[in-house]
């Protein structure tokens, strides 16, 4: 049997290694210089003003829900084709979540369907605090009809860009917040770039990088501006009710490394689609169609076809890591007793019947890829 291809892997190089064993040798393990830099390194590539690393993806949207104030008596609404920390982060609030059915070529969050979730929701006095569109693949949502939408509504927009660092959307990097008050990146092994574990918010407002600082570290700050005592040089003051979600040093040296690498890494990923694109136009399946206002970080390349189960089972068989990303959120057991079933996200439903992620990473090599295109052919003839 040959070799098992994951559908996403890390991508670790000497240089990394070298980049982590450094710090193991310093003086800091934790809330040492290395996160600032690795904060500014990913500030320096978005453009973002601020940025706030964590120790995953799910923290960041939970302090950036926090940070623009959801809380109990709220709604947040995000997409159900998403992994579920882009909902339990408005749950952890004591919120309560809706979803917002995709477009059917994207799987992004569909505008124009959000647009008619919004006059609905006006008309019952319901509309969401916070919108979290979520940039499925690595392909930016329609971003400028998002924001337009939240200016006419009132919400805030949190992007969920876990998929996407070193993806493009009108030509300026994911993560700029040029349309939503945070971007939140995620950095776990199959993700674009890795720290393991860890994540990060940007934003362009002081404001909420200020509230988000304090609540990644127990709501504890050191600023005299924010206290309202001082009782000398060792005083700090506990202001909010904050976590310990602090990244480590070596978590954020491997970062800052594969920052480093990240324009390559979506080069890599770009080469694998066009093959893909190329070997299986001719199929019975559709490929994942591609906006020309977005540049994706392709972190997932995600095919339908007419018989899922079929097709599975043939590249599980072949030892090939095919997955599905994602079962719909509201599918979901404890969304189902949560929330009864959902009727609005037919498009969701549909997409979930027929969708497989291909192994993508930026490794990925052309004998492996060939294996994955002739198990197709093969499947699909
Ligand atoms: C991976 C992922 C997350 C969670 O990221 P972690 O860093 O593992 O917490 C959140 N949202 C989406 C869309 C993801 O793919």
């Amino acid at each position: 049997m040959s070799h098992y291809i994951p559908y996403g892997r890390q991508s670790i190089s000497e240089e990394d290694i070298k980049t982590v064993v450094d710090v193991l040798r310093s003086d800091f393990l934790t809330q040492g210089p290395v996160v600032p830099e690795f904060e500014k390194s990913v500030c320096t590539y978005t453009g973002a003003s601020y940025g706030v690393a964590v120790n995953s993806a799910t923290s960041a949207l939970h302090i950036a829900c926090l940070a623009l104030g959801v809380g109990a008596g709220d709604v947040v609404w995000t997409s159900p084709i998403s992994f579920v920390a882009s909902s339990n982060c408005a749950l952890y609030c004591g919120a309560e979540v809706d979803f917002v059915d995709i477009n059917p070529d994207t799987f992004n969050m569909c505008p124009a369907e959000l647009e008619r979730r919004c006059e609905l929701a006006k008309k019952q006095n319901k509309l969401p605090k916070v919108v979290i569109p979520v940039h499925m693949a690595g392909q930016s949502c329609d971003m400028e009809k998002i924001h337009s939408l939240s200016k006419k509504y009132g919400f805030k927009i949190i992007e969920d860009a876990s998929h996407s660092i070193g993806g493009k959307y009108k030509g300026k990097a994911i993560g700029c917040c040029d349309y939503s008050d945070i971007t939140v990146f995620s950095f776990h092994p199959v993700k674009i770039i890795t720290t393991a574990e860890g994540g990060l918010a940007t934003t362009n407002d002081l404001s909420l990088f200020k509230k988000m600082s304090i609540l990644r570290t127990h709501g504890i700050t050191r600023d005299e501006s924010l206290m309202s005592e001082n009782h000398g040089p060792w005083y700090y003051e506990q202001v909010d009710l904050g976590f310990n979600y602090r990244m480590t040093e070596m978590q954020a040296a491997l970062g800052l490394s594969q920052m480093k690498r990240l324009d390559s890494f979506i080069v890599e990923r770009h080469r694998s689609a066009s093959q893909y694109n190329l070997h299986l136009n001719s199929l019975n399946l559709k490929i994942p169609s591609q906006d020309d206002k977005c540049y994706s970080a392709y972190h997932l390349y995600i095919i339908r076809v007419p018989e899922r189960s079929f097709v599975f089972n043939k590249l599980r068989g072949e030892n090939i890591g095919a997955n599905v990303h994602y079962i719909p959120i509201p599918l979901q057991p404890y969304y189902k007793n949560r929330y009864g079933s959902l009727t609005e996200i037919p498009n969701a439903i549909n997409y979930y019947r027929h969708a497989i992620s291909l192994p993508m990473f930026s490794d990925l090599s052309d004998a492996e890829q060939g294996r994955v295109i002739e198990v197709l052919k093969c499947s699909l003839q």
